[in-house]
C-alpha cells in the first residue's frame, strides 16, 4: 500500500482529482465519466497528446488524477476543509465577477493552491523527494511550504473550462528540477504556483509581468487586493509568462 503523500502513514489511499468535485459542478463538467477525459496540447494546435514538450505537460484538467496518493483522514479531514473555505472565495473569480480580496482571503487561496500544486505534480508523475518534503510541511502547518510562490491571473478569452499545466527548471549539471511552476484554470481564474527558490532574474521577470498577476502567496500586507489585474492574459500567455520566469529572460 502506496503511504499517504502528507502523512507518510500507510493508511489506504485514494486518487485525488486536482480539479475538485465542486469545481467541476460549478463549471458544469459533470462528476463521472472518466472516458470523457481530454488530453491534448493547447500550446501547439493540432498537436498530438505530448509527453514532454516545453513547456512540459499541458493537460485539460477534467480528468486529472493523482493516483494513489491521498488516505481518506486527509481526503476527507483538512483537505475537504480547506477546499470547504476555498469555494465561496474562489466561485466569483471563476465566473469573472470583479472582486476584493481580502487578506484571509488571499490566505485561503494560496493555500488552496498550495495544497493543489503539490497534488498537480503528483498527477503529472514528478520525481517526488522535493515534493514529498513540501507535502509534510503542508500537512503539518496547513500552509504552502517555503519558497511557495501564489498569483491570480484574469483569463481572457476562455478556451476550455479547466487547464492544468506542469513546467520546472532543472540545473543544467545533473537536471534535477529546482524551481516548479504549476499553471491551473479554471474559468476566468488563472492560478501560477512557483515552488522553490527564484534567483534574481526570474524576480526580476516576474515583477516586469506584474500588471497580469496579482500575489496571494505568501501573504505580504494586510490590505486588500482587488481581481481582476489590469492586464488579462489567454493560457497560451501563461505558459509563456511562466516560461519566461522560469528562464530569467524575455521570451520573443
Ligand atoms: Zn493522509
Amino acid at each position: 500500500m502506496p503511504p499517504c503523500i502528507w502523512t507518510c502513514e500507510r493508511k489506504a489511499t485514494s486518487d485525488e482529482d486536482v480539479l475538485p468535485i465542486w469545481l467541476r459542478r460549478h463549471l458544469n463538467l459533470g462528476v463521472k465519466g472518466k472516458r470523457r477525459f481530454q488530453r491534448r496540447n493547447i500550446l501547439v494546435p493540432g498537436a498530438p497528446d505530448p509527453t514532454h514538450p516545453v513547456p512540459e505537460r499541458v493537460m485539460n484538467a477534467y480528468y486529472v488524477k493523482a493516483r494513489k496518493t491521498v488516505c481518506v483522514p486527509c481526503n476527507t479531514g483538512w483537505m475537504s476543509d480547506i477546499q470547504k473555505a476555498t469555494k465561496p472565495i474562489m466561485t466569483p473569480l471563476v465566473d469573472n465577477h470583479p472582486t476584493t480580496l481580502t487578506p484571509t482571503g488571499q490566505a485561503i487561496l494560496g493555500t488552496w493552491a498550495g495544497m493543489t500544486g503539490v497534488t498537480a505534480e503528483y498527477a503529472c508523475g514528478t520525481d517526488v523527494e522535493e515534493q514529498r518534503r513540501r507535502a509534510i510541511y503542508q500537512n503539518s502547518r496547513h500552509e504552502p511550504g517555503p519558497n511557495t510562490l501564489v498569483y491570480l491571473t484574469h483569463i481572457d478569452p476562455v478556451e476550455i473550462p479547466s487547464t492544468l499545466g506542469c513546467t520546472r527548471m532543472r540545473t543544467k549539471q545533473n537536471h534535477r528540477p529546482v524551481v516548479y511552476c504549476v499553471i491551473f484554470t479554471a474559468g476566468s481564474l488563472g492560478f501560477v504556483i512557483f515552488q522553490g527558490a527564484l534567483r534574481e532574474p526570474q524576480r526580476t521577470r516576474l515583477h516586469a509581468r506584474s500588471a497580469s498577476l496579482i500575489p496571494v502567496w505568501p501573504i505580504g500586507t494586510l490590505e486588500n487586493r482587488v481581481w481582476p489585474p489590469r492586464q488579462s492574459i489567454d493560457v497560451r500567455g501563461m505558459h509563456r509568462l511562466a516560461q519566461e520566469v522560469l528562464e530569467g529572460r524575455a521570451s520573443h
